[in-house]
């Protein structure tokens, strides 16, 4: 999937990435850009936590579950677009959508239990991407992590969360420099092979002719 494979350049230079999240937070915190950029910036932010948090595995991931990842980490903020529409405030604690609760992730986790192969990979990926999204907006005005037990949000200092893009960034630099001058598809490609070969599946195939998307690593 070309997403993945653009998905997957983030985490070619995360030091940059992790530097955009924090110029994004500086940005919203000192102008008000309009309710539509603030609302493509902080989506921006999200899909590059999530992306950090996955860190150097997403060549190793199943494609339906790394889909699933970026797809959650955003998609939980859908439920804003009414709110927008009605020029509602959205900063509030009455305000942010109880949909921003432990309980979704949790409840699309116990579905995909009822799942099988792609599907259950995707839905355990938007539990996950979910999760992503609750840790930047956990410094962001917190969240009502424990609706429907009560609607109080749940916070923690920027700083938490500054220092975790840090350590990420951190970790997947590491990594990164230990596989050197690969670009991100062809190190996706020899993922790929490494499972393959130690016959983590044994009906596997590599999808050779994608060579520019690597990503798609069937099993
Ligand atoms: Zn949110």
């Amino acid at each position: 999937m070309q997403v993945l494979a653009h998905w997957d350049f983030l985490g070619k230079n995360p030091e940059y990435f992790a530097g955009v999240v924090f110029a994004i937070d500086q940005l919203l915190a000192t102008f008000s850009p309009g309710i539509v950029a603030s609302g493509l910036l902080d989506e921006s932010a999200h899909v590059i936590t999530a992306r950090l948090v996955i860190g150097p595995r997403l060549a190793f991931l199943d494609s339906s579950f790394a889909a699933g990842v970026l797809i959650g980490s955003v998609l939980i903020d859908v439920d804003h677009v009414p709110l927008l529409l009605l020029k509602l405030p959205m900063d509030s604690a009455e305000d942010r959508p109880v949909s921003h609760s432990l309980l979704v992730p949790i409840l699309v986790g116990a579905i995909s239990t009822t799942t099988r192969g792609r599907v259950q990979s995707a839905l355990l990926g938007v539990a996950t991407g979910t999760l992503c999204h609750f840790m930047r907006d956990l410094s962001c005005g917190g969240i009502p992590a424990y609706w429907p037990f009560t609607r109080r949000l749940i916070a923690v200092p920027y700083a938490v969360y500054a220092v975790s893009i840090l350590g990420l960034a951190t970790r997947m630099m590491i990594a990164n420099r230990r596989s050197p001058n690969l670009p991100s598809g062809e190190r996706s490609l020899n993922a790929c092979r490494a499972l393959t070969d130690q016959g983590v599946s044994a009906k596997g195939s590599i999808v050779l002719a994608g060579l520019e998307d690597a990503t798609q690593c069937t099993h």
